[in-house]
């Protein structure tokens, strides 16, 4: 048995959804530990492209039980949209008894993806490129303790008592602060209650569930979303996630005990991509982008559509994330992307006022930091659809060992395509 946390190195989409579903043949228990419908995982099998935003990517698994731990913050209609859309795309996908929201989990409620907008909107120059789904109010809802947990849903008499406070609130700061028209009461308890009629199979006590598994030996696997660089007290704040990406916070998340977490894969793509706003010290722009961008897997959001930025490799961030998170392996995904450059930099340092940084520094420094080059030699052959570390050219082989080297930590998956089968396990 093991608990395995698979968590992101960089800015985010580093392939994390195709590593969690293409090690999730022999998981028991899939388990999406914090984040909402803001960000997505792309899963490719041979039943097609699956962009998965809430649901854990092991629900393409038939053995596995997938939970959104209690650390999620979950928009009910994006859920009951995805589901839908799974069973229209699988119709024999089975839901029952395979998927669970944690009683828990925090839910996304109308108000929050108003209040997401409307602050967005109020920013101007200092905007944050949050996807407005919400997902930061209903976290400070949470933090202020005035957030409305799944297993709320549940009680009526609880509802009845507390959502009429609480929107009185909302409503309040709305109108007063971003001239909106507000919520009324009387919506928001048929919306809950419409809810409750739909998900009340699907919340449960995942506190239980997992304690379950733990104890019989099941194959554990924890799913993040995002990456290191958008953790909310490690990343380049205020630019980041509401919520910790790492396995600490995995722990926090899903009631698990550090103690036993047995691996922290750390997925990595081979090159670097962002999605919003804040620093991002290796950006490229021009032809290098194009191309970096526009190869398999394009570098377009699962969520938002929204074109990527894009830049080489930093093993700044990957240390900083291997140090946080206690990686014991990384993946590294989309070598096959670099297979056209005669020469490839890696950045391994940040220089910052004449002195180079090994480290990542606040915000405001990380903006002004130059990123310092090691050239790397190319491969110039075809990766793609590899699954053998033999079969790799040896400057692609050199490249994955010189990361290591400089990170610290063994490589232990190479990804060379979007499917799930396209993947070099090492030993
Ligand atoms: P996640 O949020 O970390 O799961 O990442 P996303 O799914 O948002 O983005 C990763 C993209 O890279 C998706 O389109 C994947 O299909 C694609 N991808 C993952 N691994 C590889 C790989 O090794 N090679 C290629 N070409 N694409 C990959």
């Amino acid at each position: 048995m093991s608990v395995t946390c698979v968590v992101g190195t960089q800015w985010g989409d580093e392939g994390k959804g195709k590593i969690v579903d293409s090690i999730s043949d022999d998981a028991d228990l899939v388990v999406r530990f914090q984040g909402g419908d803001n960000a997505g995982h792309s899963v490719i099998t041979d039943a097609g492209n699956f962009g998965l935003h809430l649901v854990p990517s092991g629900i393409l698994r038939d053995q596995t039980v997938n939970l959104l731990g209690p650390g999620t913050a979950v928009n009910p209609e994006s859920f009951l949209a995805e589901m839908a859309s799974l069973h229209e795309r699988l119709p024999d996908l089975e839901f029952a008894g395979r998927l669970y929201i944690a009683e828990r989990a925090h839910v996304v409620m109308p108000y929050h993806v108003a209040t997401d907008g409307a602050e967005e909107d109020s920013r101007g120059d200092l905007v944050q490129g949050t996807t407005r789904r919400g997902i930061g109010p209903a976290y400070a809802d949470k933090f202020a303790r005035s957030g409305i947990q799944f297993a709320d849903l549940l009680d009526d008499d609880y509802l009845d008592e507390y959502l009429p406070h609480i929107l009185e609130q909302k409503n309040r700061v709305l109108r007063a602060s971003f001239d909106h028209a507000g919520f009324e009461l009387a919506d928001m308890l048929d919306l809950c209650r419409g809810w409750r009629e739909q998900l009340a199979p699907f919340i449960t006590d995942t506190f239980g569930l997992v304690g379950r598994a733990l104890e019989a030996g099941e194959n554990i696997l924890l799913e993040g979303q995002l990456g290191i660089m958008r953790d909310i007290d490690w990343g380049h704040y205020p630019y980041v996630t509401s919520s910790n990406p790492t396995v600490a916070g995995a722990c926090v998340s899903t009631g698990i005990p550090p103690g036993r977490i047995d691996r922290a894969i750390g997925v990595a793509k081979a090159f670097t991509s962002s999605v919003g706003e804040g620093p991002f010290p290796t950006e490229l722009d021009g032809d290098i982008a194009h191309r970096l961008r526009s190869g398999g897997g394009g570098e377009y959001g699962v969520s938002t559509g929204r074109p990527r930025r894009v830049g080489w490799m930093d093993t700044v961030a990957i240390r900083h994330a291997a140090r946080i998170n206690g990686l014991t392996n990384l993946a590294l995904t989309k070598m096959d992307l670099l297979d056209d450059f005669a020469s490839i930099p890696v950045c391994t340092g940040y220089r910052l006022n004449g002195t180079v940084l090994d480290s990542v520094p606040t915000t405001h420094r990380l903006d002004r930091v130059e990123p310092v080059y090691e050239e790397l030699p190319g491969w110039e052959t075809e990766t793609a659809g590899l699954n053998r570390w033999d079969d790799l050219p040896a400057n692609a082989r050199g490249y994955v060992e010189r990361v290591e080297e400089i990170v610290g930590v063994p490589v232990s998956y190479v990804g060379t395509g979007q499917h799930r089968e396209a993947l070099i396990v090492r030993d």
